[in-house]
């Protein structure tokens, strides 16, 4: 399996290079596992006079008719003297005897021309579209026609035109993976345990791979692919779960067995009934503290759901043990925000909390370095400011980090190493980003999760519209009004980093058209981006925090966290261009205080179909799990906003955390049958699952520091 490729016939040093660059495929072991991503049936070709411009993507086999070339007004090119820059789209018109289409293609025209020879006959993959009355294809796949019987599947594997100019065709990729089988399945060792082929209905690995290259039915095909999705996820799972088991056994933790006067006096003081998902999450979290071991939770709660309120009892168990705490919140607004609203919930404690960030002048931060070192100061609270090597604590027992992937895992790794006498502190980590239960299960697999599922009651439904530029006048009549009812408004721009500058002329604009439109004196608008120093973000902040403006225009710093009960309206303008989370987590600001609250889409004249799908399930719904569950399936796990920086512990080569969920529940839970009678997987009959463990793709990662 680990033979390099440039040792199978056809290929050599050359080829095997460019097989390397493209696709990442050094060995043979590389090769088999590259697995087609569709399948070319003769039976599912339509002929081209049934084809209908809303069928979704169909195949159709027929002959190039004629090719032609135009350049940039649509004025055909003459093929003598030919220039393809000049070109801007080539059409060819193919005809299967039943029916006449036309494929169009903007890209690669040149490798096309060559292809796409008259005479010839391909199979053309593609969305049919109308154009002009006319049906075409935009873009298909094209391949060499499948001589194959009806019901024959001959698979298609990914490629570039790199690959194909460089004569690795699909027909070659055809050739080498019948040649790499017939060399490597006799001699291929299986690769899970016999019983669990047996429990789990498996078919064996050496039919799974023959059958997913070269499959004779559906049936098999099915077996196979779902045999080997199985497998790469479960042992996913089995490899998350152990490090989970080895850690729990092995993280030695600060034992903490009170609850302590301060939780208490805190409790008995809230001004509120805290709602049944917090008090579990605080049982489940103060178990974790007792246990002796370090816990490792994250506390998913989608915003507005009260994670503060058990930021702060947590942090309370702490101190009630002797331990300090410490806070981490990813922008200096965020952090001030905390710090009053947690002072204010210690009140009756007599517990000090100090603030430090990049802002705190030097003698405030000299006290505070005197007040951790000495014990003085329970709960410290800040920005990225409080993992500087001088900040020490006397005892740090607790890490709270607030909105976890505004970190990098380094700067999580030094907060750890914060802990006492070399154990590390005990980290709870919070996010409002909710994330589906497949990525979570794949993400923090090794992690405890905690989820708030419900509100505090009191929470206002937000109505949400998406309107277009017509209505931009309504709109500002609608936030008059609700200005007159004494309410405040947020008015949200995107920024997206490649056009930074054109962002912030959007921003500046639309401000001082809001200020046209809302004039001194009687309305005052504020201003926040990320291009104004420190002092003045948080001037202009506060002015909107304390009531002193009615508008805040800003860009999305004031995504996360930042509470203003009395504001009622969210705008997000141009808000095709965010993604579902972001739009979810913006309208999670309003619906915090007023009667009524309201979120208007605004959109643009070019919204794309995703675009508009995302606007539209906005609309339809205010739950974070469902969205993120549709944003999943929209866009991919890879791209989840939220989870980038934190990314998947291992790629996963077929299965689909989008559309495996079942299959991935179901290998989680029997990945934990084995774990519990075998923790460390020593019995000889789970020998070849230890085998594939030590493999690195499964060792690379500490996943107690990923959080
Ligand atoms: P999150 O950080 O999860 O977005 P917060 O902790 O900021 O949410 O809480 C949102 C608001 O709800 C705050 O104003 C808080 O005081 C209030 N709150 C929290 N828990 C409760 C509860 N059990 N009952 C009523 N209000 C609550
Ligand atoms: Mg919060």
């Amino acid at each position: 399996m680990g033979t390099g490729i440039q040792y199978l016939p056809g290929v050599g040093p050359k080829r095997a290079e460019l097989l390397q660059a493209e696709l990442g495929i050094a060995t043979v072991g590389d090769l088999v596992h590259l697995y087609p991503f569709r399948y070319i049936d003769r039976s599912s070709i339509v002929p081209i006079a049934d084809v209908q411009p809303d069928l979704a993507q169909v195949q159709v086999r027929a002959t190039v008719q004629k090719v032609r070339l135009f350049g940039k007004n649509g004025v055909e090119l003459p093929p003598e003297k030919l220039k393809y820059n000049a070109v801007s789209r080539l059409s060819a018109w193919v005809s299967d005897g039943s029916g006449e289409m036309e494929m169009v293609f903007f890209k690669g025209v040149k490798w096309m021309h060559e292809k796409l020879r008259p005479g010839n006959t391909f199979i053309f993959f593609g969305k049919p579209s109308v154009f002009n009355g006319k049906l075409n294809m935009v873009h298909p796949e094209v391949d060499a026609p499948d001589n194959s019987p009806a019901g024959v599947l001959t698979g298609v594997y990914p490629s570039t035109e790199r690959l194909k100019n460089g004569g690795i065709t699909g027909r070659m990729m055809t050739k080498l993976m019948a040649t790499v089988l017939e060399h490597i399945l006799p001699t291929l060792q299986e690769t899970l345990p016999d019983y669990i082929l047996k429990e789990k209905g498996l078919v064996p690995l050496t039919f799974a791979l023959r059958q997913i290259h070269f499959p004779v039915d559906q049936t098999a095909l099915g077996k196979a692919s779902y045999r080997l999705k199985f497998e790469e996820l479960f042992l996913l799972q089995l490899s998350l779960l152990k490090q989970k088991y080895v850690r729990s056994r092995s993280a030695v933790g600060f034992r903490m067995p009170a609850v302590g006067d301060a939780f208490n006096a805190c409790y008995n003081a809230l001004p509120y009934q805290l709602t049944g998902a917090q008090k579990r999450v605080i049982r489940e979290i103060r178990e974790d503290m007792r246990s002796g071991h370090q816990m490792n939770r994250l506390l998913q709660g989608d915003v507005g759901s009260g994670k503060t309120m058990v930021a702060v009892l947590s942090a309370l168990i702490a101190v009630g043990n002797g331990y300090q705490t410490c806070i981490m919140a990813p922008t200096e607004v965020l952090a001030q925000q905390h710090y009053t609203n947690v002072c204010k919930y210690l009140k009756p404690t007599g517990v000090r909390c100090a603030l430090l960030t990049g802002s705190t002048g030097a003698a405030a931060r000299r006290e505070i370095h005197a007040g951790l070192q000495d014990g003085s100061i329970g709960i410290l609270i800040g920005t990225h400011a409080l993992i500087e090597d001088t900040v020490q604590f006397r005892a740090l027992g607790l890490a709270i980090v607030d909105e976890q992937h505004r970190f990098g895992v380094e700067q999580r790794a030094r907060l750890w190493n914060k802990g006492w006498q070399g154990v590390f502190p005990h980290v709870l980590v919070m996010t409002a980003t909710p994330i589906p239960r497949t990525l979570a299960m794949t993400l923090y697999g090794d992690l405890d999760v905690s989820v708030i599922d419900e509100m505090p009651p009191g929470r206002k439904p937000v109505q949400t519209l998406c309107v277009g530029e017509s209505k931009r006048h309504a709109m500002h009549n609608f936030i008059r009004d609700e200005i007159a009812k004494g309410r405040q408004a947020f008015i949200v721009y995107p920024l997206i980093f490649e056009s930074e500058k054109l962002d912030y002329k959007n921003l500046e604009l639309g401000y001082e058209e809001i200020v046209k439109a809302f004039p001194l004196p009687q309305y005052k608008v504020a201003i926040v981006h990320g291009q104004q120093s420190a002092q003045e973000k948080a001037f202009n902040m506060d002015a909107f925090v304390a009531g002193r403006a009615n508008i805040l225009v800003s860009t999305t710093v004031i995504e996360v966290g930042v509470d203003v009960p009395n504001a009622s309206v969210m705008v997000i303008e141009s808000a095709e261009r965010f993604g579902l989370s972001q739009l979810h987590q913006l309208r999670g600001r309003v619906g915090r205080g007023a009667e009524r609250s309201y979120c208007i889409l605004m959109k643009g004249t070019k919204v794309s179909k995703e675009s508009q799908k995302r606007l539209d399930l906005m609309v339809a719904t205010e739950n974070g799990f469902e969205l993120a569950e549709e944003d999943m399936k929209m866009r991919g796990p890879g791209d989840l906003e939220g989870t980038q920086q934190s990314g998947l512990p291992i790629s996963l080569n077929i299965a689909s955390l989008a559309k495996d969920g079942l299959i991935l529940a179901d290998a989680r839970a029997y990945a934990q049958i084995i774990l519990d009678q075998d923790p460390t997987l020593e019995k000889p009959a789970n020998a070849p699952l230890a085998a594939e463990l030590r493999k690195d793709k499964y060792l690379s990662k500490d996943y107690s520091q990923i959080s």
